[in-house]
């Protein structure tokens, strides 16, 4: 049976419904360079996040796909902490964001190092965090892969193809993304298990179309942002035209406790989906059934392995 590995076990369809598959509760994107900034502590993390998180539990969302991998400040421990105070499931990744996020010891570490060591996150813990990672977050650079990317991609593909766990990308470009599944596929992974993050960004909707068409998840993910309603709307109806709502994720990618800010700065709700979006999705004329697929069974498919 397939399930969603959280900061609270692992997790199957039934004790599962909505979830948001990209959102932050932490994240600090401070580059390696920025040194002797302040550190954040745990209990001020719980202070600002739990409320937060309290809230979207309320409007029925059962849990959060944490989007943070090393580089932009991944705290498994933490992320615990916060998920144990709310009784509230977490999916943490693994994976290493885009450059200038990359880590020294990633450009010292072979293809097969990085491959391990995913693993090994992948199948125990994330450093001594008791936290299994549920899944695979990466960066590509907005023109195309870096030479580090590459390698990154590659020990990626292979530690998902040895788990099933699915890797999402924060891409901008859907000529980018297209590289990305060659990759996956020349390791013997699947299109079908990577997540195109942000492909609202690509202006072109066909390349959406031809992507998902390939097998690949399309993330919709700064719903409530900058873009109007009535974008979103539009590229889900598209979707739904080419029948591919079934490859179809919805998120914010709001949040979070920012240690670069005094406290952590002012998080953004995680609540406009459910207070604002699903009301104007329906009156649009998307019908209950979709929107139940959309928000619940497909983020469950993407996340959920063996
Ligand atoms: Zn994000």
């Amino acid at each position: 049976m397939v399930k969603i590995i959280t900061t609270l076990g692992a997790k199957s369809r039934h004790e599962l419904g909505m979830i948001l598959p990209h959102e932050h509760v932490f994240v600090d994107l401070r580059t390696p360079d920025q040194h002797g900034l302040p550190e954040a502590r745990v209990e001020k993390v719980i202070e600002l996040m739990a409320p937060e998180i309290k809230r979207v539990k309320d409007l029925g969302v059962t849990a959060i796909v944490e989007s943070s991998p090393v580089g932009v400040g991944r705290r498994a421990d933490i992320l615990r902490a916060v998920s144990e105070a709310t009784q509230f499931p977490l999916v943490v990744p693994t994976g290493i964001y885009r450059e200038p996020w990359v880590p020294e010891w990633a450009y010292h570490s072979s293809e097969e190092e990085l491959y391990e060591w995913m693993l090994m996150e992948l199948q125990g813990q994330i450093e001594e965090s008791r936290v299994q990672a549920g899944w695979i977050k990466l960066s590509a650079g907005d023109n195309g892969l870096t030479e580090v990317e590459t390698k990154i991609l590659r020990a990626a593909a292979r530690a998902g193809a040895g788990t099933g766990a699915i890797i999402g990308s924060h891409t901008i470009r859907g000529r980018v993304v297209c590289d990305q599944l060659d990759i996956i596929e020349d390791e013997g992974y699947s299109a079908s298990r990577f997540i195109w993050i942000h492909a609202q960004n690509e202006p072109d909707i066909d390349l959406n179309i031809e992507i998902a068409r390939r097998g690949a998840w399309i993330e919709y993910d700064a719903i409530g942002g900058s873009l109007p309603d009535e974008f979103y709307i539009k590229r889900i109806q598209q979707m739904l035209d080419a029948n591919l709502d079934s490859q179809l994720l919805l998120s914010h990618d709001r949040g979070w406790y920012d240690p670069a800010k005094p406290d952590g700065g002012v998080p953004r709700p995680f609540t406009y989906i459910n207070l604002n979006f699903l009301p104007k999705l329906r009156a649009a004329g998307i019908d209950e059934a979709v929107i139940n697929s959309v928000t619940c069974s497909n983020p469950f498919n993407a996340f959920a392995r063996p």
